[in-house]
């Protein structure tokens, strides 16, 4: 199984560009004012989810 990646939730993401400055694969893109995460590139590494002020990130996937 796939290992799960990180979500934005766009209705939150407030574009602060927070998780883009710090995503070390650089896989976070500001899409029309939303943090979009390209999935291809995320290693889950979590940094993402730990920087955003609001909590808009999530680990992805159903459970932990
Ligand atoms: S989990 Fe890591 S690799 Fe994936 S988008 Fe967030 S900072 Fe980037
Ligand atoms: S850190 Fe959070 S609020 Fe800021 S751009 Fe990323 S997802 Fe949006």
């Amino acid at each position: 199984m796939a290992k799960p990646k990180a979500v934005v939730h766009e209705k939150k993401c407030l574009a602060c560009g927070g998780c883009i400055s710090v995503c070390p694969q650089d896989a976070i893109l500001m899409i029309a004012s939303k943090a979009t995460i390209y999935q291809e590139k995320c290693i889950s590494c979590g940094i993402c989810v730990k920087t955003c002020p609001i909590g808009a990130i999530s680990e992805g996937g159903d459970k932990k």
